[in-house]
C-alpha cells in the first residue's frame, strides 16, 4: 500500500508564510493498493489530486471514501475535474448521517444556490454506496470496482477471493452525527483512518479494537493539550483529539506507526514540528502528516 497525503489540515484551509512545510489543504489522502486508487475524504487536497489524475491521464477511476460531510471534508469535490469526464467511473461511499443517504447528502451539499454544479453535471459514471457498520467494501481479485457486502450475509465472497477489504466503524466522538472510520486491509497489511474524533478517558476502546495491530493509524490530533482546555475558547467537546489521545489509541492498539492528522489551521510549521517531536517521546514511530508525504506500508 502506498499512502500519499494531499490535504492534512482540519476545519478550513490555510495559506500563509510559515504554513508551507506541512501544507494548508484540508483532508484528502490517496491510498494506492493492488493497483487501485482509494481516496480518503474530499477536502481541498482533492484539487491537487485532480492535477495528478490529469497528468497521468485516463482511465480515471477511483473509490472515494468519505468519513463524514463537514465542509472541510467535501470542499474539493466540486473542483475535482475527473468527476466531469464522461468516460470516468468513480465509486463514492460514505455513512448515512442525519437520516440522509449518500445520494441525499450530495444533493443537499450541491443544492442551489450554494453550488455552481449539480450532481448530474458531474458526467462521470458514479456508483454510490451508503454505509453502515453492517457493511464492508471488498475488491475481489482482478476487479477494479468494489462490492458492497453485508458482513453477516451468508453469500459473502470467500476470504481467498478478496484482494482488498475495507471495514468500517462508526466513531461516536464527533458532533452531531459522529464520523466513520475506515480500515483498509490488503495482503496482511492494514491502514486505519480515524479523523475527526475526540478521545475518551482511557482511550476509545472501540477504536482500539478496530485499529488492533494496524501498520499505520492516521488519527485526529488537532489540539495541543494546553489549548484543549485553555483560554479563551477551549475546544473540548468539538470532536477533535490531542496528540496524547491519538497516542493512547495507537499504543493500546499496538499499531506500528502513528500519523497525527487534521492539523489545527492555527498551528504553523514550527508548532506542528514541536508537536511531532513531543509525540515521538512516547511513540518513536510517530509523524505529523504533511502534504506531499508518501508512506509505504
Ligand atoms: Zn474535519
Ligand atoms: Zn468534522
Amino acid at each position: 500500500m502506498i499512502v500519499e497525503f494531499f490535504g492534512v489540515r482540519g476545519s478550513h484551509a490555510v495559506t500563509a508564510p510559515g504554513f508551507q512545510a506541512f501544507g494548508g489543504n484540508t483532508s484528502c489522502v490517496l491510498v494506492t493498493v493492488g493497483g487501485r486508487r482509494l481516496i480518503l475524504d474530499a477536502g481541498t487536497g482533492l484539487i491537487g489530486l485532480a492535477r495528478r489524475f490529469f497528468q497521468q491521464g485516463p482511465p480515471f477511476d477511483a473509490t472515494l471514501l468519505l468519513s463524514h460531510y463537514h465542509h472541510d471534508h467535501l470542499a474539493g469535490l466540486s473542483y475535482f475535474g475527473p468527476l466531469f469526464v464522461p468516460s470516468a467511473h468513480f465509486t463514492l461511499a460514505g455513512p448515512r448521517m442525519g437520516g440522509l443517504s449518500l445520494p441525499q447528502v450530495l444533493d443537499a451539499y450541491l443544492a442551489q444556490p450554494f453550488s455552481p454544479f449539480q450532481p448530474d453535471d458531474m458526467a462521470a459514471r458514479k456508483s454510490l454506496h451508503t454505509l453502515s457498520e453492517r457493511h464492508e467494501l471488498v475488491f475481489l481479485t482482478g476487479e477494479t470496482t468494489p462490492r458492497l457486502v453485508e458482513t453477516t450475509a451468508l453469500d459473502r465472497p470467500p476470504p481467498e477471493a478478496v484482494d482488498v477489504r475495507i471495514r468500517v466503524l462508526t466513531g461516536l466522538g464527533h458532533p452531531r452525527n459522529g464520523v466513520m472510520f475506515y480500515r483498509i486491509e490488503h495482503e496482511g497489511r492494514s491502514l486505519v483512518y480515524a479523523t475527526d474524533t475526540e478521545g475518551f478517558a482511557g482511550g476509545d476502546q472501540r477504536l482500539v479494537r478496530f485499529a488492533q495491530g494496524a501498520d499505520l493509524l492516521i488519527h485526529d490530533a488537532m489540539y495541543q493539550a494546553s489549548k484543549y482546555v485553555g483560554a479563551p475558547v477551549p475546544p473540548q467537546g468539538w470532536g477533535h483529539s490531542t496528540p496524547e489521545m491519538a497516542l493512547d489509541v495507537a499504543q493500546q492498539a499496538g499499531v506500528r506507526r502513528l500519523c497525527l492528522f487534521h492539523h489545527d489551521p492555527a498551528n504553523d510549521d514550527e508548532a506542528l514540528s514541536a508537536l511531532e517531536i513531543a509525540a515521538r517521546h512516547r511513540l518513536p514511530e510517530t509523524f505529523a502528516a504533511r502534504e506531499g508525504l508518501t508512506v509505504e506500508i
